[in-house]
């Protein structure tokens, strides 16, 4: 079981670990934000634990950009007891937090259970009101009817149904949906988006919301 260490303090990165290959994890280190988007964009982990305090940017911002890219479970660790921090943290798209000093038990049971959680939660197929997603297969379906997309529709869509209600900033649709860092003048998310909230509206009836100076969210669906 792989676990991304996103921690730029090097002993304690060093030390978590050893820890976690002594309780059967094969950690991988990470020191800075730029690195972990990387890593995880070369291959995938069975978890992610990112230190909140990084060198080089916030790790809710990273939290939030590894949300779009990875399904894999999140454990955010918050260096204060901080109850706006742990509030920010799960906003995110953190699975669950860890507030510094912790016990490494505390931390090896929090990954296990995450873990467990995860693999019971995310079947295959996302779900939002009739709109079903098989991500594998790239097909997806409003009430047993095919919806025809295109190749970047189905990307975008595919991120923004892994969590309908969050926030999907631009950066991150991007960097999902086209896979690379783009930070021009482009506006081909809004655009991509607009046709998808097009045939998702009709189709549907699901809103995919703009959130003025952030992104994109899928509004959630009405209680069946
Ligand atoms: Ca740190």
């Amino acid at each position: 079981m792989t676990v991304l260490l996103v921690e730029d303090h090097r002993e304690l990165a060093q030390w978590l670990a050893t820890e976690l290959r002594h309780a059967g994890w094969a950690p991988e280190i990470a020191s800075t934000a730029a690195d972990a988007r990387h890593r995880v964009r070369q291959r995938s982990y069975d978890v992610l634990l990112v230190d909140i305090g990084l060198p080089d940017g916030d790790g809710i911002a990273l939290c939030r950009d590894l949300r779009a890219m990875t399904d894999a479970p999140l454990l955010m660790v918050t260096a204060r007891q901080d109850v706006e921090d742990r509030v920010r943290a799960l906003d995110s798209g953190a699975d669950d937090y860890l507030a510094k000093p912790f016990a490494v038990d505390e931390l090896l049971a929090r990954m296990r259970a995450i873990r467990r959680r995860h693999h019971h939660d995310d079947g295959p197929i996302l779900e939002c009101g009739p709109l079903r997603v098989w991500v594998e297969e790239r097909r997806a379906e409003v009430a047993g009817a095919p919806l025809a997309l295109s190749r970047r529709e189905f990307d975008l869509l595919a991120v923004l149904m892994r969590h309908p209600g969050r926030v999907y900033t631009r950066e991150a649709l991007l960097e999902a949906a086209w896979g690379y860092d783009f930070y021009g003048e482009s506006n081909v998310v809004d655009v991509t988006v607009r046709r998808l909230r097009g045939r998702i509206a009709e189709a549907a009836g699901i809103e995919l919301e703009a959130v003025r100076g952030v992104g994109y969210r899928l509004a959630s669906p009405p209680p069946p």
